[in-house]
């Protein structure tokens, strides 16, 4: 049997499967995922009824048959062992947003005087670390440490090499002891049955159910971001404490020029990349795509789309690879939101789709007519979903970092609204007005048979500025920040839509029953669509999102503007949002409220850790290089005025030199200040206010000062690498 490259929805959708048993296939099969437990490597090891049965809950998404976990544990041991694993962990991704693991040792001492390789199917399935010390947002007390992980058995296990130590890693869902979600993965995958659930009910009001038993989230997310020489990183605690820079004057050259978006990839960062690619091959993660990005040593990656648990999963892993993989080639790779003011952040595209497990993606329109009109409800519960939780969306990618992207210019506002582009557009007025007649490209439509356009295939056109913009057949989620996790993103985005499915099969439903004729059908989806239109319409704009004239538009429109972090994390918490986590059974109000207080958290910790940080580079190392130049410039107007000679200019430099020193500790202290007063509040939103308000606007201020001293104190005499060589050293 020959295995196709990628064991995954991307090459069912992607590959015609004729190809499957080509050569180049069957070459490239062998190395790619070698050190993920699936595929060639199953069927190797594991007998055919065991195989199936454990097929079966990959792919089907079938509760997994407990019997067979002791024959899949001794073959995967087998396997790890081959490949010079020693140790095996439970990975998983608690809510800290970056993915957790405790080594095991397989061998074990025998009792005489021996060592036996020890690793059952109880500790495949079900681990329980001492999980005392991650965020649980007050679900467990320190001293009720106990949590659980539990197999992931729809996610391919797999080998993880660092530095020639090798790991096998399975992944897991995290859990309490009373089955609470502590991780990201759990409402996830809660959140993917609920929209298969709802998406089943109305493929089968279509009679397009047959031979399909799910509908799956597929999932495919561009990656941002930078790379720096290593031994300026090392130099600058701001960006090995925080990822980011707290200061720096502007390099006289940006990407004002725009040669660096597409250009030719330096050797350096070439070999990097390839390194990245084949790590990430080898774990099974299939890379696509990759570039230079706008900002000078701004870069990116982005994999085929797959199933969005194991998309998620890989995308873990990519940030993983991308981060170990940089001192490799003498670099430091940054995934934060904005590591360099005045240039381009780094994001994150969340390319979203849902498809049949039989491979036919249900945003893609078809040519009859009758799958159109599927395609159009799809599309509007979707447009529906957005424009009633708008809110809860921009929530969902708030963090610290991503506030010094977000509005901009260069990322999406904090503004949600959808591209649909102009030809949908166009059916959506038509729809509004009653009978849509024709399509935007003139193609007459037979009004006898179809009440609903032709919509050519992807017909969507591109819009870099919408935060959430149909690209012909899925939506791209453009807000996200380049250093998160995209689990929690998507697990709202999918109970968002999970509920507009959820109504939409039901009003389809009402109007004309559960398996309606073709006429009865189209008179329902023509009344639902209207109303949606009608209610809905305002959050879909075409234009352009950075236009301030927009802004003003969208404010007139009732949508949220919701401009910062601090204002949308209030929305997760509200009635509204609990009670939906909870009728779709993705989280409950307890799990909710903790992971928005885990949020909070994360928020005012991580302001408080980089004001501390710059306050501590601030005065240790540019106020003394300040000072000494001071000195100089000081000794060099004395010995001026001693040699009788016109000093008025020496003696303004003098002047300004200091006035900006005096700025320089005047803003450190102040930044010192309002951090002890942030640290006192006790209330996490009242903290976030304060940071927001008070905190980073004196961050901003202190740092104005020493770029305003950067500007002038002789380059060796600056204590920290400049911008410019940050930037353009490859
Ligand atoms: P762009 O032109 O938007 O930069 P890229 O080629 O860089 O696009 O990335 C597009 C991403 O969308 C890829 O990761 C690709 O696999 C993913 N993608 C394509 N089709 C789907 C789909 N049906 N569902 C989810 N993701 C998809
Ligand atoms: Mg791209």
């Amino acid at each position: 049997m020959t295995i196709a490259p990628f064991d995954n929805l991307s090459d069912m959708f992607s590959r015609p499967k004729k190809m499957d048993r080509d050569d180049v296939t069957t070459a490239v099969s062998n190395t790619f995922g070698c050190l993920t437990f699936t595929g060639d490597v199953m069927l190797k090891r594991l007998s055919e009824e065991v195989f199936r049965k454990l097929q079966r809950t990959m792919t089907q998404g079938l509760a997994l048959d407990p019997a067979i976990a002791n024959t899949v544990a001794a073959a995967m041991k087998e396997w790890a062992l081959e490949h010079g694993c020693t140790h095996y962990c439970h990975w998983f991704q608690p809510l800290t947003g970056s993915t957790a693991e405790k080594h095991d040792a397989f061998l074990a001492p025998d009792g005489h005087g021996h060592a036996i390789a020890r690793f059952s199917g109880d500790e495949l399935i079900r681990g329980e670390p001492d999980a005392s010390s991650f965020p649980s947002g007050g679900i467990r007390d320190t001293y009720e440490a106990r949590g659980y992980t539990a197999w992931d058995a729809t996610s391919p296990a797999f080998i993880l090499k660092t530095n020639g130590e090798a790991t096998l890693c399975i992944p897991t869902a995290f859990v309490s002891w009373t089955g609470e979600a502590l991780d990201k993965k759990t409402p996830l995958l809660r959140s993917i049955q609920a929209v298969s659930h709802h998406a089943m009910r109305i493929l089968k009001i279509f009679g397009s159910d047959k031979g399909v038993s799910q509908v799956i989230t597929t999932l495919g997310s561009e990656q941002e971001y930078f790379l720096v020489d290593r031994e300026f990183f090392r130099r600058r605690p701001d960006l090995e404490i925080c990822g980011r820079t707290l200061l720096g004057a502007a390099s006289p050259k940006g990407h004002q020029l725009s040669d660096h978006y597409f250009g030719a990839i330096a050797e350096r960062i070439l070999g990097y990349m390839s390194e990245v690619e084949r790590r990430l091959r080898d774990l099974g993660v299939p890379v696509q795509t990759r570039h230079n990005e706008v900002a000078p040593g701004q870069y990116e990656i982005a994999p085929f789309f797959e199933n969005a648990n194991v998309a998620t999963d890989h995308q873990m892993l990519m940030m993983h690879i991308l981060r170990t993989t940089a001192p490799h080639h003498g670099m430091e790779c940054l995934l934060h939101e904005k590591p360099f003011a005045g240039i381009n952040g780094s994001g994150k595209h969340n390319n979203w789709s849902i498809a049949t497990d039989t491979g036919v993606n249900l945003l893609d329109p078809r040519d009859e007519a009758h799958t159109n009109m599927q395609f159009l409800v799809f599309l509007m519960a979707i447009v529906r979903a957005i424009d009633i939780h708008a809110d809860l969306l921009r929530a969902s990618i708030g963090s610290a970092g991503n506030d010094h992207r977000l509005g901009a210019n260069e990322a999406p506002p904090a503004i949600i609204s959808i591209f649909l582009g102009e030809m949908l557009s166009d059916i959506l007025d038509q729809i509004e007005r009653g009978q849509p007649t024709s399509t935007k490209q003139g193609g007459q439509l037979d009004l006898g048979a179809h009440t609903l356009p032709q919509i050519p295939r992807h017909s969507g056109d591109r819009n870099r500025t919408s935060p959430f913009a149909f690209t012909g057949n899925k939506f791209e989620f453009r807000a996200l920040g380049s250093s998160t996790s995209i689990a929690w993103p998507n697990t709202v985005l999918n109970t968002i839509i999970a509920e507009s499915l959820d109504y939409v099969a039901g009003r389809l439903e009402e109007e004309a029953g559960t398996r309606p004729d073709h006429g009865k059908l189209e008179d329902a989806v023509q009344t639902v669509l209207r109303e949606i239109v009608k209610d809905h319409r305002r959050v879909v704009f075409d234009g352009d999102n950075y236009d301030e004239k927009w802004h003003a538009e969208a404010e007139r429109r009732g949508l949220p503007h919701l401009r910062t972090t601090v204002d949308a994390l209030p929305t997760l918490g509200s009635k509204k949002a609990v009670k939906l986590f909870a009728k779709y059974g993705v989280l409950n109000e307890r799990e909710l409220r903790a992971r928005v207080d885990v949020l909070w958290k994360q928020y005012n910790t991580t302001v408080g850790i980089e004001a501390r940080t710059l306050v501590m580079i601030l005065r240790t190392r540019v106020f003394p290089a300040a000072l000494r130049y001071q000195t100089e410039v000081a000794h060099a107007v004395a010995a001026a005025q001693a040699a009788g000679v016109d000093f008025e200019d020496t003696w303004g430099q003098l002047q300004d030199h200091v006035r900006l020193v005096d700025e320089l500790r005047a803003g450190s202290t102040l930044v010192a200040r309002e951090e002890q007063q942030a640290e006192g509040i006790e209330d996490a939103e009242r903290r976030g206010l304060f940071c927001r308000d008070k905190l980073i606007p004196a961050m901003q201020r202190a740092r104005e000062a020493a770029d305003s001293l950067e500007a002038v104190v002789p380059n060796d005499l600056w204590p920290l690498p400049t911008y410019s060589e940050m930037l353009f050293k490859r």
